[in-house]
């Protein structure tokens, strides 16, 4: 089979950039191991953060890295046994995360959070999902007076981006979310970004409108993607796909298959659990609250509140460890009248990070024909819709609507 280009991966990043090649007048065939969207896209926290511009950080305040070091946080955890493999990540990490890099950082990502949500509404309501976008932002919900003070000093500083927010006593947090219980004193209300019932829902919508224009969702494994010609070519379940263009869209894997081509790039993974519950009586949420002390989400969702975790440091494919889950719950308790666990075991994620928290988005510099997506970092989803426009721009000749070279792959 011969196609114009293929997208090796198939979550919410191949699938916005397929999309975005389809309108761009080209033939596409998605190729995955799984489902549409059953990847890292399919148990994130469902937010399509347009505030979320300044990238998260190593921390620098002293209380906060003694935390850190002695393993103690809810937000932040490391296991021992992969802490020799992740150090020399850790450390790029570290060294992104002064004032000038952050503030390079922040500029590269401006362009991509401002049209997050435009590109978003395009193509929800091209595949009719429109209704999952739901309105009305997330909150930030703090019961300690600093963090709550320094959370404002972020309403300042990002309304130079156009960003809204209301800051939320008490009594006007109560009654956002009457569900809520605790010593809460307030909030910030990021009014902006949407929010997802069912991250997989919408992966799939998308799958099914690349279905609708003609494209092609095929199972096989990227790892066997050859040069071939002036192309490439990968096998899949309906045999051998040949094409001119070739995008490695593979998230937390995408070294599965730069590696072997000479592209050794800094990809780490700050990895995060989630679980189900029933809430008791008639507790509800209206929106998604994150707990500004403590780090961990509670969202609304299809299959009950979705609380997500933090950043867990371990090696991509190092077992699975619960702790983070297990501090986080009784905390989540505390706030919100949670009831019984829903799912048999938590579902583990890979959020795929590069240390400067800009993903990686380009051409191969070695290959021709051969273009890099991945990184997406903590917002893959919110930057499906941007990151997919900007690749088919570059992929078909076109001037990308932002400037390319933050995100270049030989940047480090
Ligand atoms: C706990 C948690 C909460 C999060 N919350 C949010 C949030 O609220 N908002 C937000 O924007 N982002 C959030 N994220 C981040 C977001 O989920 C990711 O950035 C995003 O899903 C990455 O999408 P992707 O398409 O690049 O990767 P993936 O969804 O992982 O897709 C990669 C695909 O490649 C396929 N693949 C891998 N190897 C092979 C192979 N050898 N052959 C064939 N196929 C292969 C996989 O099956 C997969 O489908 C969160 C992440 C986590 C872990």
């Amino acid at each position: 089979m011969r196609t114009d280009v293929i997208v090796l991966g198939a979550g919410i990043v191949g699938l916005g950039l397929a999309l975005n090649l389809q309108e761009r007048g080209r033939s596409v065939v998605l190729v995955d191991r799984s489902g549409p969207g059953e990847g890292t896209s399919f148990g994130n926290a469902g937010l399509i953060q347009r505030e979320a511009v300044m990238p998260y950080t190593f921390p620098d305040d002293p209380m906060t890295l003694i935390q850190a070091a002695l393993n103690i946080r809810v937000d932040a955890y490391y296991q021992m046994s992969s802490l020799k493999a992740v150090a020399p990540w850790l450390y790029e990490y570290w060294r992104h995360s002064s004032d000038e890099k952050v503030a390079q950082s922040a500029a590269a990502r401006a362009p991509l959070f401002e049209i997050c949500l435009t590109e978003h509404d395009k193509l929800a309501a091209a595949a009719g999902a429109t209704a999952q976008l739901r309105r009305g932002g997330w909150l930030k919900v703090f019961s300690k007076e600093k963090s709550l003070a320094d959370e404002i000093g972020k309403v300042n500083e990002l309304e130079a981006f156009g960003i809204n927010a209301e800051i939320c006593d008490h009594r006007k947090l109560s009654q956002m979310e009457p569900h809520l219980t605790g010593d809460l004193i307030g909030a910030v209300h990021w009014k902006d970004p949407y929010s997802l019932a069912e991250p997989l829902a919408l992966s799939q919508a998308y799958a099914a409108l690349f279905e609708k224009r003609g494209g092609k969702f095929v199972e096989g494994d990227a790892r066997s993607l050859q040069q071939e010609g002036d192309g490439w070519s990968v096998e899949t379940t309906d045999g051998r796909i040949s094409a001119r263009d070739c995008v490695v869209a593979l998230g937390p894997w995408a070294s599965d298959v730069t590696v072997p081509l000479g592209y050794d790039l800094p990809l780490g993974v700050k990895r995060g659990y989630h679980m189900h519950y029933r809430t008791k009586g008639n507790a509800m949420l209206n929106l998604p609250v994150l707990d500004g002390d403590t780090g961990y989400l509670i969202a609304p969702m299809t299959h009950g509140i979705r609380l997500t975790t933090g950043a867990e440091f371990a090696e991509r494919d190092a077992p699975p460890s619960y702790v983070q889950l297990e501090r986080a719950e009784p905390v989540a308790r505390s706030i919100f009248p949670l009831g019984d666990r829903v799912d048999p075991e938590p579902w583990l994620g890979r959020r795929p990070c590069t240390p400067d928290m800009v993903p990686v988005m380009g051409p191969a510099p070695r290959h021709k024909g051969l273009w890099f997506t991945f990184a997406h970092a903590h917002h893959g989803l919110t930057l499906a819709g941007s990151a997919g426009r900007f690749m088919a721009e570059l992929i078909v000749g076109e001037t990308p609507f932002c400037d390319p070279a933050p995100y270049r792959v030989d940047r480090f």
